[in-house]
Protein backbone atom coordinates (compact mmCIF):
# COMPACT_ATOMS: atom_id res chain seq x y z
CA UNK A 1 0.00 0.00 0.00
CA UNK A 2 1.32 3.69 -1.26
CA UNK A 3 1.23 6.17 1.71
CA UNK A 4 0.50 9.65 0.53
CA UNK A 5 2.88 12.23 2.23
CA UNK A 6 0.86 14.83 2.75
CA UNK A 7 -1.97 13.10 3.85
CA UNK A 8 0.94 11.54 6.51
CA UNK A 9 2.07 15.07 7.39
CA UNK A 10 -1.31 15.86 8.02
CA UNK A 11 -1.95 12.57 10.53
CA UNK A 12 1.40 13.85 12.17
CA UNK A 13 0.15 17.23 12.43
CA UNK A 14 -3.35 16.66 14.27
CA UNK A 15 -1.58 13.90 17.14
CA UNK A 16 1.40 16.35 17.52
CA UNK A 17 -1.57 19.30 18.39
CA UNK A 18 -3.97 17.05 19.97
CA UNK A 19 -0.92 16.04 22.65
CA UNK A 20 -0.26 19.86 23.00
CA UNK A 21 -3.04 20.54 23.73
CA UNK A 22 -3.68 17.81 26.16
CA UNK A 23 -0.65 18.94 27.80
CA UNK A 24 -1.21 22.94 27.74
CA UNK A 25 -5.14 22.53 28.54
CA UNK A 26 -5.93 25.39 25.89
CA UNK A 27 -6.64 24.39 21.88
CA UNK A 28 -3.60 25.29 19.88
CA UNK A 29 -3.93 26.66 16.13
CA UNK A 30 -3.90 24.40 13.19
CA UNK A 31 -0.55 24.68 11.38
CA UNK A 32 -2.68 23.58 8.43
CA UNK A 33 -4.68 26.37 7.92
CA UNK A 34 -1.41 28.55 6.81
CA UNK A 35 -1.89 32.57 6.72
CA UNK A 36 -2.25 32.75 2.67
CA UNK A 37 -2.94 36.62 2.80
CA UNK A 38 -6.08 36.58 1.26
CA UNK A 39 -8.29 36.68 5.27
CA UNK A 40 -9.52 33.54 4.67
CA UNK A 41 -8.83 32.28 7.66
CA UNK A 42 -7.31 29.21 6.51
CA UNK A 43 -10.46 28.60 4.29
CA UNK A 44 -8.09 28.68 1.11
CA UNK A 45 -7.67 24.43 1.94
CA UNK A 46 -11.63 24.78 1.61
CA UNK A 47 -11.19 26.25 -2.20
CA UNK A 48 -11.90 29.78 -1.16
CA UNK A 49 -11.95 31.90 -4.22
CA UNK A 50 -10.21 28.94 -6.45
CA UNK A 51 -7.51 28.13 -4.36
CA UNK A 52 -7.31 24.47 -3.88
CA UNK A 53 -4.86 22.51 -1.91
CA UNK A 54 -4.91 19.45 -4.55
CA UNK A 55 -5.58 19.26 -8.11
CA UNK A 56 -8.54 16.54 -7.25
CA UNK A 57 -10.21 18.99 -5.16
CA UNK A 58 -9.78 22.00 -8.19
CA UNK A 59 -11.58 20.03 -11.01
CA UNK A 60 -14.23 18.91 -9.05
CA UNK A 61 -14.95 22.62 -8.26
CA UNK A 62 -14.62 23.41 -11.21
CA UNK A 63 -16.68 20.99 -12.44
CA UNK A 64 -19.30 21.90 -10.52
CA UNK A 65 -18.80 25.29 -11.87
CA UNK A 66 -18.76 24.51 -15.41
CA UNK A 67 -22.83 23.20 -14.58
CA UNK A 68 -23.63 26.72 -13.57
CA UNK A 69 -21.97 28.35 -16.19
CA UNK A 70 -24.33 26.33 -18.65
CA UNK A 71 -27.13 27.71 -17.27
CA UNK A 72 -25.77 30.93 -17.87
CA UNK A 73 -25.16 30.41 -21.61
CA UNK A 74 -23.39 32.30 -24.05
CA UNK A 75 -24.05 35.51 -22.28
CA UNK A 76 -22.59 34.25 -18.87
CA UNK A 77 -19.49 33.18 -20.54
CA UNK A 78 -19.04 37.14 -22.33
CA UNK A 79 -19.07 38.52 -19.32
CA UNK A 80 -16.50 36.41 -17.80
CA UNK A 81 -14.58 37.13 -20.46
CA UNK A 82 -15.47 41.06 -20.30
CA UNK A 83 -14.17 40.90 -17.01
CA UNK A 84 -11.41 38.99 -17.43
CA UNK A 85 -10.43 42.00 -19.93
CA UNK A 86 -11.28 44.53 -17.67
CA UNK A 87 -9.32 43.40 -14.95
CA UNK A 88 -6.26 42.76 -17.08
CA UNK A 89 -6.40 46.26 -18.47
CA UNK A 90 -7.09 47.86 -14.63
CA UNK A 91 -4.44 45.65 -12.74
CA UNK A 92 -1.72 45.50 -15.45
CA UNK A 93 0.62 47.69 -13.64
CA UNK A 94 0.20 45.55 -10.48
CA UNK A 95 0.22 42.45 -12.01
CA UNK A 96 3.17 43.15 -14.46
CA UNK A 97 4.82 44.42 -10.94
CA UNK A 98 3.90 41.29 -8.50
CA UNK A 99 4.54 38.70 -11.48
CA UNK A 100 8.66 40.80 -11.95
CA UNK A 101 9.11 40.66 -8.52
CA UNK A 102 8.19 36.94 -7.70
CA UNK A 103 9.51 35.27 -11.25
CA UNK A 104 13.01 38.10 -11.29
CA UNK A 105 12.64 37.75 -15.45
CA UNK A 106 12.42 39.76 -18.23
CA UNK A 107 11.30 43.06 -18.23
CA UNK A 108 8.70 44.86 -16.21
CA UNK A 109 7.35 47.44 -19.25
CA UNK A 110 7.14 44.23 -20.93
CA UNK A 111 4.99 42.17 -18.72
CA UNK A 112 2.58 44.91 -18.49
CA UNK A 113 2.17 45.25 -22.06
CA UNK A 114 1.81 41.73 -22.30
CA UNK A 115 -1.56 42.12 -19.55
CA UNK A 116 -2.47 45.51 -21.14
CA UNK A 117 -2.72 43.16 -24.66
CA UNK A 118 -5.55 40.93 -22.92
CA UNK A 119 -8.38 42.59 -24.02
CA UNK A 120 -7.86 42.10 -27.73
CA UNK A 121 -8.29 38.34 -27.43
CA UNK A 122 -11.17 36.83 -29.59
CA UNK A 123 -14.16 36.06 -27.29
CA UNK A 124 -17.39 34.16 -27.59
CA UNK A 125 -18.06 35.83 -30.80
CA UNK A 126 -15.29 33.89 -32.19
CA UNK A 127 -17.87 30.79 -31.86
CA UNK A 128 -19.39 30.35 -35.11
CA UNK A 129 -21.54 27.69 -36.06
CA UNK A 130 -22.28 26.24 -39.41
CA UNK A 131 -25.50 25.70 -40.97
CA UNK A 132 -26.24 23.24 -43.99
CA UNK A 133 -29.67 22.90 -45.80
CA UNK A 134 -30.32 20.28 -48.79
CA UNK A 135 -32.73 18.09 -49.79
CA UNK A 136 -32.51 16.48 -46.75
CA UNK A 137 -33.21 18.63 -44.34
CA UNK A 138 -31.14 21.54 -42.03
CA UNK A 139 -27.86 20.27 -40.12
CA UNK A 140 -26.33 22.07 -37.56
CA UNK A 141 -22.35 22.09 -36.45
CA UNK A 142 -21.89 23.69 -32.95
CA UNK A 143 -18.61 24.37 -31.51
CA UNK A 144 -19.61 23.29 -27.76
CA UNK A 145 -17.23 23.04 -24.60
CA UNK A 146 -15.03 20.09 -23.17
CA UNK A 147 -16.21 20.37 -19.84
CA UNK A 148 -13.06 20.95 -17.40
CA UNK A 149 -9.71 22.24 -18.81
CA UNK A 150 -6.08 21.35 -16.93
CA UNK A 151 -3.85 24.14 -17.63
CA UNK A 152 -0.19 24.12 -17.31
CA UNK A 153 0.93 27.97 -17.81
CA UNK A 154 4.68 28.48 -18.27
CA UNK A 155 6.94 30.96 -15.53
CA UNK A 156 7.49 33.34 -18.60
CA UNK A 157 4.20 34.69 -18.96
CA UNK A 158 2.59 33.41 -15.67
CA UNK A 159 -0.72 35.98 -15.61
CA UNK A 160 -0.80 37.07 -18.97
CA UNK A 161 -0.93 32.57 -19.85
CA UNK A 162 -3.25 32.47 -17.38
CA UNK A 163 -5.52 35.16 -18.48
CA UNK A 164 -5.72 34.15 -21.82
CA UNK A 165 -6.41 30.69 -21.40
CA UNK A 166 -9.51 32.31 -19.27
CA UNK A 167 -10.56 34.09 -22.15
CA UNK A 168 -10.71 31.42 -24.82
CA UNK A 169 -11.91 28.43 -22.78
CA UNK A 170 -14.22 29.75 -20.92
CA UNK A 171 -15.47 31.65 -24.56
CA UNK A 172 -16.21 28.44 -25.29
CA UNK A 173 -17.84 27.21 -22.25
CA UNK A 174 -15.37 25.19 -20.01
CA UNK A 175 -13.91 26.19 -16.82
CA UNK A 176 -10.37 25.63 -16.39
CA UNK A 177 -7.71 24.71 -13.39
CA UNK A 178 -4.24 25.52 -13.31
CA UNK A 179 -1.58 24.10 -12.41
CA UNK A 180 1.30 27.09 -12.83
CA UNK A 181 4.92 26.82 -12.87
CA UNK A 182 6.00 26.56 -9.18
CA UNK A 183 8.32 29.79 -9.76
CA UNK A 184 5.57 32.00 -10.69
CA UNK A 185 2.45 30.53 -8.77
CA UNK A 186 1.61 33.20 -6.38
CA UNK A 187 0.89 35.63 -8.80
CA UNK A 188 -1.19 33.16 -10.61
CA UNK A 189 -2.71 32.41 -7.39
CA UNK A 190 -3.45 36.44 -6.47
CA UNK A 191 -4.85 36.43 -10.08
CA UNK A 192 -7.34 34.02 -9.88
CA UNK A 193 -8.87 34.91 -6.30
CA UNK A 194 -9.21 38.62 -7.63
CA UNK A 195 -10.53 36.94 -10.82
CA UNK A 196 -13.36 34.95 -8.60
CA UNK A 197 -13.92 38.05 -6.60
CA UNK A 198 -15.07 39.53 -9.73
CA UNK A 199 -17.10 36.34 -11.30
CA UNK A 200 -18.66 35.61 -7.73
CA UNK A 201 -19.85 39.53 -7.37
CA UNK A 202 -21.25 39.56 -11.19
CA UNK A 203 -22.55 35.72 -12.00
CA UNK A 204 -22.43 34.70 -8.52
CA UNK A 205 -20.34 31.46 -9.15
CA UNK A 206 -17.26 30.78 -7.81
CA UNK A 207 -14.53 28.66 -9.11
CA UNK A 208 -15.05 29.20 -12.76
CA UNK A 209 -11.40 29.16 -12.93
CA UNK A 210 -9.46 27.15 -10.16
CA UNK A 211 -5.47 26.84 -9.22
CA UNK A 212 -3.53 25.07 -7.10
CA UNK A 213 -1.83 26.96 -4.50
CA UNK A 214 1.45 25.13 -4.51
CA UNK A 215 2.06 23.28 -7.82
CA UNK A 216 4.01 20.60 -8.35
CA UNK A 217 5.16 17.43 -10.12
CA UNK A 218 2.69 15.32 -8.12
CA UNK A 219 0.16 18.22 -8.56
CA UNK A 220 0.45 17.71 -12.45
CA UNK A 221 0.16 14.11 -12.28
CA UNK A 222 -3.27 14.01 -10.09
CA UNK A 223 -4.27 16.64 -12.67
CA UNK A 224 -3.82 14.45 -15.63
CA UNK A 225 -5.68 11.81 -13.58
CA UNK A 226 -8.69 12.90 -12.16
CA UNK A 227 -11.67 12.14 -14.54
CA UNK A 228 -13.12 16.07 -13.68
CA UNK A 229 -10.63 16.90 -16.28
CA UNK A 230 -11.69 16.28 -19.95
CA UNK A 231 -8.70 18.12 -21.77
CA UNK A 232 -5.33 19.55 -20.95
CA UNK A 233 -3.36 22.72 -22.51
CA UNK A 234 -0.20 22.75 -21.64
CA UNK A 235 2.34 25.62 -22.40
CA UNK A 236 5.53 25.23 -21.65
CA UNK A 237 9.06 23.13 -22.81
CA UNK A 238 9.71 19.58 -23.84
CA UNK A 239 9.55 18.20 -20.65
CA UNK A 240 5.95 19.18 -20.11
CA UNK A 241 5.10 17.89 -23.12
CA UNK A 242 6.56 14.96 -23.45
CA UNK A 243 4.34 14.33 -19.65
CA UNK A 244 1.05 15.68 -21.42
CA UNK A 245 0.99 13.64 -23.92
CA UNK A 246 2.34 11.10 -22.07
CA UNK A 247 -0.66 10.76 -19.58
CA UNK A 248 -3.45 9.28 -21.60
CA UNK A 249 -5.90 12.18 -21.72
CA UNK A 250 -6.06 14.75 -25.01
CA UNK A 251 -3.67 17.41 -24.47
CA UNK A 252 -2.91 20.32 -26.77
CA UNK A 253 0.15 21.53 -26.24
CA UNK A 254 1.86 25.01 -26.84
CA UNK A 255 5.47 23.64 -27.05
CA UNK A 256 9.04 25.35 -27.30
CA UNK A 257 10.19 26.62 -30.06
CA UNK A 258 14.04 28.50 -31.48
CA UNK A 259 12.78 30.93 -34.32
CA UNK A 260 15.38 31.39 -36.63
CA UNK A 261 15.42 34.88 -38.64
CA UNK A 262 17.15 35.31 -42.23
CA UNK A 263 17.67 38.45 -43.90
CA UNK A 264 18.55 38.56 -47.30
CA UNK A 265 20.38 41.11 -49.63
CA UNK A 266 17.07 42.96 -51.06
CA UNK A 267 16.11 43.42 -47.06
CA UNK A 268 15.76 47.53 -45.59
CA UNK A 269 18.51 46.35 -43.52
CA UNK A 270 18.26 49.51 -40.70
CA UNK A 271 14.34 48.24 -40.29
CA UNK A 272 15.47 44.59 -40.14
CA UNK A 273 18.02 45.29 -37.66
CA UNK A 274 15.34 47.56 -35.38
CA UNK A 275 12.77 44.73 -35.44
CA UNK A 276 14.94 41.81 -34.67
CA UNK A 277 16.38 43.69 -31.64
CA UNK A 278 12.10 44.78 -31.16
CA UNK A 279 11.35 41.15 -31.15
CA UNK A 280 14.23 39.81 -29.27
CA UNK A 281 15.15 41.88 -26.81
CA UNK A 282 11.04 41.98 -25.85
CA UNK A 283 11.02 41.07 -21.57
CA UNK A 284 14.41 39.69 -22.64
CA UNK A 285 13.72 37.18 -25.04
CA UNK A 286 11.13 35.46 -23.06
CA UNK A 287 8.94 35.07 -25.89
CA UNK A 288 8.54 31.57 -27.22
CA UNK A 289 8.25 33.36 -31.00
CA UNK A 290 11.45 35.71 -30.15
CA UNK A 291 14.35 36.14 -32.56
CA UNK A 292 16.72 33.46 -31.47
CA UNK A 293 18.84 33.07 -34.59
CA UNK A 294 20.19 35.27 -37.16
CA UNK A 295 21.02 33.64 -40.25
CA UNK A 296 22.11 36.63 -43.00
CA UNK A 297 23.30 36.38 -46.82
CA UNK A 298 27.13 37.15 -46.98
CA UNK A 299 26.32 39.95 -49.67
CA UNK A 300 25.19 41.84 -47.23
CA UNK A 301 26.25 40.38 -43.71
CA UNK A 302 28.74 43.30 -43.18
CA UNK A 303 26.40 46.29 -43.55
CA UNK A 304 23.61 44.00 -41.47
CA UNK A 305 26.23 43.80 -38.31
CA UNK A 306 26.51 47.64 -38.88
CA UNK A 307 22.99 48.44 -38.46
CA UNK A 308 22.40 46.09 -35.64
CA UNK A 309 25.41 48.37 -34.05
CA UNK A 310 23.62 51.34 -35.43
CA UNK A 311 20.76 50.20 -34.13
CA UNK A 312 21.67 50.14 -30.81
CA UNK A 313 22.51 46.34 -30.06
CA UNK A 314 26.36 45.39 -28.16
CA UNK A 315 28.35 43.33 -30.21
CA UNK A 316 30.36 40.43 -27.95
CA UNK A 317 33.93 39.38 -29.68
CA UNK A 318 35.01 35.73 -29.82
CA UNK A 319 36.69 35.72 -26.21
CA UNK A 320 33.43 37.33 -24.66
CA UNK A 321 31.25 34.92 -26.36
CA UNK A 322 33.20 31.85 -25.16
CA UNK A 323 32.88 33.36 -21.47
CA UNK A 324 29.45 34.27 -21.57
CA UNK A 325 28.28 30.69 -23.05
CA UNK A 326 30.33 28.49 -20.50
CA UNK A 327 28.07 30.51 -17.57
CA UNK A 328 25.15 30.32 -19.81
CA UNK A 329 24.92 26.52 -20.22
CA UNK A 330 25.79 23.50 -18.14
CA UNK A 331 25.77 19.73 -19.47
CA UNK A 332 23.48 17.14 -17.71
CA UNK A 333 24.25 13.80 -18.04
CA UNK A 334 21.36 11.37 -18.82
CA UNK A 335 23.04 8.60 -17.51
CA UNK A 336 24.07 6.81 -20.51
CA UNK A 337 26.92 8.39 -20.90
CA UNK A 338 25.84 11.13 -23.37
CA UNK A 339 25.40 14.19 -21.62
CA UNK A 340 23.12 17.35 -23.70
CA UNK A 341 23.53 20.97 -22.76
CA UNK A 342 21.29 22.67 -20.48
CA UNK A 343 20.12 26.44 -20.34
CA UNK A 344 21.55 28.10 -17.03
CA UNK A 345 18.02 29.32 -15.65
CA UNK A 346 19.79 31.83 -13.46
CA UNK A 347 20.31 33.69 -17.05
CA UNK A 348 17.27 32.88 -19.07
CA UNK A 349 15.45 36.57 -18.92
CA UNK A 350 18.45 38.68 -17.64
CA UNK A 351 19.16 42.03 -18.46
CA UNK A 352 21.55 42.20 -21.73
CA UNK A 353 23.79 44.59 -19.46
CA UNK A 354 24.32 41.71 -16.79
CA UNK A 355 25.12 39.25 -19.66
CA UNK A 356 27.88 41.36 -21.33
CA UNK A 357 29.28 41.88 -17.34
CA UNK A 358 29.12 37.86 -17.53
CA UNK A 359 30.72 37.96 -20.73
CA UNK A 360 33.67 40.30 -19.05
CA UNK A 361 32.67 43.53 -20.87
CA UNK A 362 29.89 46.41 -20.32
CA UNK A 363 27.30 47.38 -22.33
CA UNK A 364 26.11 50.61 -21.84
CA UNK A 365 23.06 51.10 -19.67
CA UNK A 366 20.41 51.49 -22.24
CA UNK A 367 21.34 48.28 -24.17
CA UNK A 368 18.34 46.20 -24.87
CA UNK A 369 20.17 43.45 -27.02
CA UNK A 370 23.39 41.58 -27.40
CA UNK A 371 24.58 39.99 -30.49
CA UNK A 372 27.72 38.03 -31.61
CA UNK A 373 29.35 36.13 -34.92
CA UNK A 374 29.02 32.36 -34.12
CA UNK A 375 29.01 29.54 -36.55
CA UNK A 376 25.26 27.27 -36.88
CA UNK A 377 26.98 24.87 -34.83
CA UNK A 378 27.11 27.61 -31.57
CA UNK A 379 25.33 26.90 -28.37
CA UNK A 380 23.46 30.11 -28.60
CA UNK A 381 21.77 28.52 -32.15
CA UNK A 382 20.61 25.24 -31.07
CA UNK A 383 19.43 26.03 -27.51
CA UNK A 384 16.70 28.16 -26.94
CA UNK A 385 18.61 30.48 -24.90
CA UNK A 386 15.72 32.65 -23.54
CA UNK A 387 18.20 35.15 -22.81
CA UNK A 388 18.77 38.40 -25.27
CA UNK A 389 22.21 37.47 -26.71
CA UNK A 390 21.23 36.29 -30.28
CA UNK A 391 24.41 34.97 -32.52
CA UNK A 392 24.60 36.30 -35.88
CA UNK A 393 25.68 33.79 -38.71
CA UNK A 394 27.15 34.16 -42.09
CA UNK A 395 25.09 32.50 -44.85
CA UNK A 396 26.28 32.11 -48.60
CA UNK A 397 23.41 32.74 -50.15
CA UNK A 398 19.39 32.41 -49.51
CA UNK A 399 19.27 28.71 -49.77
CA UNK A 400 22.06 28.08 -47.41
CA UNK A 401 20.07 30.62 -45.01
CA UNK A 402 17.11 28.89 -45.19
CA UNK A 403 18.95 25.27 -44.62
CA UNK A 404 20.28 26.43 -41.22
CA UNK A 405 17.02 28.12 -40.27
CA UNK A 406 15.55 24.95 -41.10
CA UNK A 407 18.04 23.15 -38.89
CA UNK A 408 17.94 25.51 -36.12
CA UNK A 409 14.21 25.62 -35.38
CA UNK A 410 14.38 21.34 -34.92
CA UNK A 411 11.15 20.66 -36.57
CA UNK A 412 9.13 21.77 -33.87
CA UNK A 413 7.23 24.20 -36.00
CA UNK A 414 6.65 27.17 -33.54
CA UNK A 415 7.70 30.33 -35.08
CA UNK A 416 10.21 31.86 -38.19
CA UNK A 417 11.26 35.39 -39.49
CA UNK A 418 12.59 36.85 -42.79
CA UNK A 419 13.52 40.38 -44.22
CA UNK A 420 13.35 40.43 -47.73
CA UNK A 421 11.29 42.53 -50.62
CA UNK A 422 11.90 38.96 -52.62
CA UNK A 423 8.69 37.09 -52.69
CA UNK A 424 10.16 34.31 -54.38
CA UNK A 425 12.57 33.92 -50.84
CA UNK A 426 9.48 34.80 -48.78
CA UNK A 427 7.50 31.41 -50.36
CA UNK A 428 10.72 29.55 -50.23
CA UNK A 429 11.45 29.61 -46.47
CA UNK A 430 7.45 29.76 -45.57
CA UNK A 431 7.74 26.40 -47.38
CA UNK A 432 10.94 25.29 -46.03
CA UNK A 433 10.37 26.24 -42.73
CA UNK A 434 6.28 24.58 -42.19
CA UNK A 435 6.34 27.15 -38.86
CA UNK A 436 2.67 28.39 -37.18
CA UNK A 437 3.94 31.64 -37.26
CA UNK A 438 5.93 32.74 -40.01
CA UNK A 439 6.44 36.90 -40.38
CA UNK A 440 7.41 38.63 -43.48
CA UNK A 441 9.27 42.32 -42.34
CA UNK A 442 8.22 42.99 -39.02
CA UNK A 443 9.54 41.92 -35.37
CA UNK A 444 7.83 38.53 -34.07
CA UNK A 445 5.59 40.71 -32.15
CA UNK A 446 3.70 41.56 -35.18
CA UNK A 447 3.02 37.89 -35.83
CA UNK A 448 0.80 38.17 -32.54
CA UNK A 449 -1.02 41.08 -33.71
CA UNK A 450 1.64 43.74 -31.87
CA UNK A 451 2.54 45.55 -35.40
CA UNK A 452 1.03 43.21 -37.61
CA UNK A 453 -3.03 42.41 -38.55
CA UNK A 454 -4.44 39.73 -36.29
CA UNK A 455 -5.44 38.57 -32.64
CA UNK A 456 -2.73 37.56 -30.08
CA UNK A 457 -2.49 34.29 -27.85
CA UNK A 458 -0.18 33.41 -25.21
CA UNK A 459 -0.72 29.64 -25.90
CA UNK A 460 0.80 28.50 -29.76
CA UNK A 461 -0.50 25.18 -30.09
CA UNK A 462 2.84 24.21 -32.24
CA UNK A 463 3.41 20.84 -31.21
CA UNK A 464 -0.15 19.32 -31.20
CA UNK A 465 -1.28 21.53 -34.83
CA UNK A 466 -4.30 23.63 -33.31
CA UNK A 467 -2.38 26.65 -33.92
CA UNK A 468 -2.89 30.36 -31.93
CA UNK A 469 -5.83 29.55 -29.51
CA UNK A 470 -8.63 30.54 -29.47
CA UNK A 471 -12.14 30.13 -28.07
CA UNK A 472 -12.70 27.41 -30.87
CA UNK A 473 -9.63 25.56 -29.97
CA UNK A 474 -11.49 24.72 -26.80
CA UNK A 475 -14.69 22.98 -28.29
CA UNK A 476 -16.32 20.00 -29.44
CA UNK A 477 -17.11 20.15 -32.68
CA UNK A 478 -21.36 18.62 -32.59
CA UNK A 479 -23.69 17.82 -35.04
CA UNK A 480 -27.33 17.95 -35.07
CA UNK A 481 -29.22 16.53 -37.93
CA UNK A 482 -32.68 16.88 -38.67
CA UNK A 483 -33.91 14.99 -41.38
CA UNK A 484 -35.97 15.72 -44.16
CA UNK A 485 -37.79 18.60 -43.08
CA UNK A 486 -37.34 22.71 -41.77
CA UNK A 487 -35.61 23.36 -45.03
CA UNK A 488 -37.55 26.70 -46.38
CA UNK A 489 -36.92 26.27 -50.19
P1 LIG B 1 8.82 24.68 -18.41
O1 LIG B 1 8.65 23.58 -19.39
O2 LIG B 1 9.97 24.64 -17.48
O3 LIG B 1 7.51 24.79 -17.49
C1 LIG B 1 6.22 24.89 -18.04
C2 LIG B 1 5.23 24.27 -17.09
O4 LIG B 1 5.41 22.87 -17.05
C3 LIG B 1 5.37 24.72 -15.67
O5 LIG B 1 4.10 24.85 -15.10
C4 LIG B 1 6.20 23.61 -15.03
O6 LIG B 1 5.97 23.54 -13.64
C5 LIG B 1 5.68 22.40 -15.73
N1 LIG B 1 6.61 21.30 -15.93
C6 LIG B 1 7.88 21.38 -16.36
N2 LIG B 1 8.40 20.14 -16.54
C7 LIG B 1 7.41 19.27 -16.22
C8 LIG B 1 7.28 17.84 -16.21
N3 LIG B 1 8.28 17.04 -16.57
N4 LIG B 1 6.09 17.32 -15.83
C9 LIG B 1 5.07 18.10 -15.49
N5 LIG B 1 5.11 19.44 -15.47
C10 LIG B 1 6.27 20.02 -15.82
O7 LIG B 1 8.82 26.01 -19.25
P2 LIG B 1 8.97 27.53 -18.78
O8 LIG B 1 10.39 27.84 -18.54
O9 LIG B 1 7.99 27.85 -17.73
O10 LIG B 1 8.52 28.25 -20.13
C11 LIG B 1 9.36 28.34 -21.22
C12 LIG B 1 9.10 27.26 -22.25
O11 LIG B 1 7.74 27.28 -22.65
C13 LIG B 1 9.90 27.50 -23.51
O12 LIG B 1 10.30 26.28 -24.05
C14 LIG B 1 8.91 28.20 -24.42
O13 LIG B 1 9.18 28.10 -25.79
C15 LIG B 1 7.64 27.49 -24.05
N6 LIG B 1 6.47 28.33 -24.30
C16 LIG B 1 5.69 28.01 -25.37
C17 LIG B 1 4.59 28.80 -25.65
C18 LIG B 1 3.72 28.51 -26.83
O14 LIG B 1 2.71 29.19 -26.96
N7 LIG B 1 4.03 27.57 -27.69
C19 LIG B 1 4.29 29.91 -24.85
C20 LIG B 1 5.11 30.19 -23.76
C21 LIG B 1 6.21 29.38 -23.50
Amino acid sequence: MQIDEAVLKGVVADVLRKLQEQASGSPVADSKKEDCGCSCDGACSRGELGVFQNATDAAAAAKEAQKKLRKLGIEGRDKVVKIVKATCAEKAVEWGELEFAETKIGRLEHKIAKLQGIPNLPGVEWLAPRGMSGDHGITMEENTPFGVIGAITPVTHSIPTLSCNIVSMVAAGNTVVFNAHPGGAKCAVAAVREYNKRFKAELGIENIATIIEKPSLDSFNELCATPDVNLLCVTGGPGVVNAAMKSGKRAICAGPGNPPVVVDDSADLDKAAGDIIMGAAFDNNLLCIGEKQIFVVDKVYDQFIAALKKAGAFQLNAAQLDRLTKVAFTFKGDGGGCSHPVVNRDLVGADATKLAEIAGTSAPADTQMLFAETDEGHLFVIEEQMMPMVPVIRARDIDHAIEMAVKSEHGYKHSGMIHTLNVVNMGKMARALDTTLFVKNGACVAGLGMGGEGYSSFSIATTTGEGITTPDTFTRRRRCVLVDNLQMY
